[in-house]
């Protein structure tokens, strides 16, 4: 479905990324790994749009090059970011937030009906939110907060949906709340790339793992194979 192949970009004169190359079937779940700073986000927005790459190709569903593509036209494609820090609208209902992420349906044959039956899907995976829909964002915990923030990158029906750091400062009930909803998702068949600076929910989660390292890739494999504390220690430390 997707594929980097010798990927550099980053910011001014500091390269983020540094020849980045990965794979990525339908229905596949990759975790993006590496310590702060890595590139781990970089790569995300490289990916929705939100940075351009210096040189290397991007290429979605084998042949469409997405370089071109802005942000918007991704959305349309199906590829959707559930950004860092959740950024949801503290000042709008839970539901005005929900339907800001589906604000790109509205643009397709049916649109309204989808964005009726996305809050649906929305309220049924999250029953919280149903409950808080017409209470501030800013009511909501940081658990919750999460939830809103993948439920909204869900409203544009994402095919392949780019999660950074969803665990970030959550308490381990609620990031588990939150993976067991990422596994739901990955069953129905959605393609995933996780973000996360700890490694151990989204090793059990994903099928193959990448880990970054001031920008370049340090390891690349099956999730399973990188479920090794050593293996993590020297990729993160940089004795790999
Ligand atoms: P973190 O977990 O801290 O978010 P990360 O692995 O996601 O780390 P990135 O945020 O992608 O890493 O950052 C990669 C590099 O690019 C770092 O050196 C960072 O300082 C730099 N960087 C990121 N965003 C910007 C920016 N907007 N302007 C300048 N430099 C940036």
């Amino acid at each position: 479905m997707l594929e980097l192949d010798r990927v550099s970009t980053g910011y001014g004169r500091v390269r983020a990324l540094d020849t980045v190359s990965l794979t990525l079937g339908a229905g596949h779940t990759l975790a993006v790994l590496g310590p702060n700073g890595a590139g781990k986000s970089t790569l995300l927005k490289l990916v929705a749009g939100l940075q351009a790459p210096w040189s290397g190709t991007l290429k979605l569903d084998g042949s469409a090059d997405l370089s071109p593509l802005d942000v918007t036209a991704r959305v349309h494609r199906g590829i959707v970011l559930c950004p860092e820090g959740r950024r949801i609208f503290t000042t709008l209902s839970v539901e005005e937030n929900l339907c800001i992420g589906g604000t790109a349906l509205l643009a397709r044959p049916g649109g309204a009906q989808r964005m009726r039956e996305g809050l649906e899907r929305a309220y049924s995976l999250f029953p919280i939110l149903a409950e808080r829909r017409h209470g501030p964002g800013s009511a909501l915990s940081g658990g919750q907060q999460q939830m809103l923030a993948i439920a909204r990158a869900l409203m544009a029906e994402p095919r392949l949906l780019l999660l950074d750091e969803p665990s970030l400062g959550l308490s381990p009930v609620m990031a588990d709340e939150v993976y067991a909803t990422l596994a739901a998702l990955k069953a129905e068949g959605m393609t995933l790339i996780v973000v996360e600076e700890a490694a151990g929910r989204p090793l059990g989660l994903a099928d193959t793992a990448m880990i970054l390292r001031n920008g370049r890739t340090v390891w690349r494999g099956a999730a399973a194979a990188a479920r090794d504390p050593d293996l993590l220690q020297r990729a993160y430390l940089g004795d790999h």
